[in-house]
């Protein structure tokens, strides 16, 4: 904030915030920039659910003035709307200091052994970096020690008792913990359903990559996720050390990429991409690309070119063989193609009626069917990705139509004769527009 004095009041000038930001009361209010646009946490998934995005677009229009999406890989709903030419595109041609853009390696790992889900060939590239005197940031999207806990005499599998959900266990707790309710249990030494005492960790968090990594390099490691991190001050402190060059290698989960700037860092390695890339979501193309591009942007900012590793046992996925030989945004144009020809979101709207109870919640969705009509169309309930949540169980129904318009309209003619429905005193429920996923 800036402030200047005229007559006794404090005159703000220029406000920086995050999604609330959005709904601050200001008068002369003359542009609003949108860092960032793709960043799906602009979208508030409790309380009062809403896009600070699209707030932020829809605000600008109301107040007449201009507002800026910036973004090195744009969410395909900006990118329809600068085909459509309702949006201006403005290319930054060079990255902010004039540096090469990074180079990229597809690692196969399909014969390789890893040790704690790292490849011969990375620490390779990692202990050539390092005695370059220069950092390396490895990323995985996966906080604690290992995701999965199971018995390796009949399948067991450690999962939450209130979600559909599979245990992490946390090396520093000793504890599997549910990374939906948090709720944490103990580690039991021998397998509740048969016995044997033949238990396993399967898979890598970064956890277990900080401390192999430990072991193996005996350098100066920092892991940030929110178990290391819970607040911004250490944050910010951890950042700094990084950007001093105090720490060898930074390993992280998104919290780390999120636009940070480390000017010694010249490699870049993305350890476990292959999870996400047949997820059910229909976004997940769209997010695991400008995730690879975001990650990928950490390397080499400064006169060095950098260099990003990804180890997957799918190099001939699209991603891989397309993503990086052309760019993200050609890359982005294809994949809005594809959805013009499905007519999947940003060429048609989609709204998910989401329910939560402790039964199926079926009662509600046989009142709602009634009120569908004929320019509507509806699949559904079934069951979320994570079906089982704090004891209750979660549905959706997928409502689709040809414009945003008749979707509002439709939503509201629901939610003025819910009330009168029986059936949904039982089931919490709510529209969830533009849905960013199933889960
Ligand atoms: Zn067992
Ligand atoms: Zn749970």
């Amino acid at each position: 904030m800036m402030f200047g004095k005229k007559r006794g009041m404090v005159r703000i000038k220029i406000v920086i915030g995050t999604r609330s930001a959005v709904l601050c009361p200001l008068h002369n209010l003359g542009l609003m920039i949108i860092d960032e646009e793709h960043d799906q946490s602009y979208k508030q998934h409790e309380g009062f659910r809403f896009s600070a995005r699209d707030v932020s677009i829809k605000r600008a229009q109301v107040e007449n003035i201009p507002i800026i999406l910036g973004t090195a890989t744009p969410s395909l709903q900006t990118l329809k709307l600068v085909k459509d030419k309702k949006y201006k595109q403005i290319n930054m041609l060079k990255r902010a200091n004039g540096s090469e853009p990074p180079g990229f390696i597809v690692l196969d790992i399909n014969d390789s052994k890893l040790e704690s889900g790292i490849a011969k060939e990375s620490l390779d590239a990692i202990e050539m970096t390092l005695s370059q005197n220069k950092q390396v940031l490895i990323f995985i999207n996966r906080r604690g020690f290992s995701p999965l806990y199971e018995c390796n005499s009949c399948r067991w599998v450690a999962e939450c008792k209130s979600c559909d959900a599979r245990l992490v266990f946390h090396h520093g707790l000793d504890r599997l913990i549910c990374h939906r309710c948090e709720s944490a249990f103990g580690v039991p030494k021998t397998c509740p359903e048969c016995s044997s005492s033949n238990l396993s960790l399967q898979g890598s968090g970064t956890e277990r990559i900080e401390l192999f990594l430990e072991k193996y390099f005996k350098s100066k490691i920092m892991r940030i996720d929110s178990d290391t991190i819970n607040n911004i001050s250490k944050l910010n402190s951890f950042l700094e050390k990084a950007k001093n060059g105090d720490i060898d290698i930074l390993i992280g989960t998104q919290m780390l990429v999120k636009g940070h700037d480390f000017p010694n860092l010249t490699l870049v390695g993305i350890i476990d991409i292959d999870s996400g890339l047949y997820s059910l979501d229909f976004r997940g193309i769209e997010k695991i690309a400008q995730m690879i591009i975001q990650v990928a942007g950490r390397s080499g900012r400064h006169s060095t070119q950098g260099k990003v590793i990804i180890q997957t046992r799918k190099p001939n996925h699209p991603i891989m063989t397309k993503l990086l030989k052309f760019n993200n945004l050609n890359f982005a144009l294809k994949n809005l193609k594809q959805k013009k020809e499905l007519h999947h979101p940003p060429y048609t709207a989609v709204s998910l009626l989401r329910t939560s109870s402790p039964d199926s919640g079926d009662g509600m969705f046989v009142e709602f069917s009634q009120s569908i009509e004929s320019d509507i169309s509806a699949i559904g309930p079934i069951p979320s990705i994570i079906t089982k949540s704090r004891g209750n169980f979660r549905h959706h129904l997928i409502i689709q139509t040809t414009s945003k318009t008749l979707l509002n309209k439709f939503a509201q003619d629901i939610i003025s004769s819910v009330s009168s429905w029986k059936e949904t005193k039982k089931v919490k429920w709510y529209f969830d527009i533009d849905p960013i996923d199933y889960s």
